[in-house]
């Protein structure tokens, strides 16, 4: 487990990925890749840096989900309801 989440460490260390981008990189699951994020939040700010989230947006009518406070993508738009949501990208502040 500790290399994966070193894997996905190294790679939104390099540039922004959202979590199909991810899962398809590390060949698991999307489930499996979102449940590791919150332990790869803790540990980076354990060493100073921050797990940034861009923030996710609805690709049929641009709904920005800008205050959400949870990791996991959105699975739907609130506004249009529309299960059509992009992102977030994940990426690692040092
Ligand atoms: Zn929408």
């Amino acid at each position: 487990m500790g290399t994966l989440r070193q894997q996905i460490i190294a790679l939104i260390s390099e540039q922004p990925m959202d979590i199909v981008a991810l899962s398809q990189a590390l060949g698991i699951r999307e489930k499996e890749t979102i449940a590791h994020l919150p332990h790869i939040a803790k540990s980076i700010a354990g060493r100073g840096g921050r797990l940034k989230v861009h923030p996710a947006h609805c690709d049929a009518c641009g709904y920005a989900f800008k205050d959400r406070r949870r990791l996991s993508p959105p699975s739907r738009c609130p506004k249009c309801k529309l299960a059509r949501v992009l992102g977030p990208w994940y990426e690692i502040e040092h």
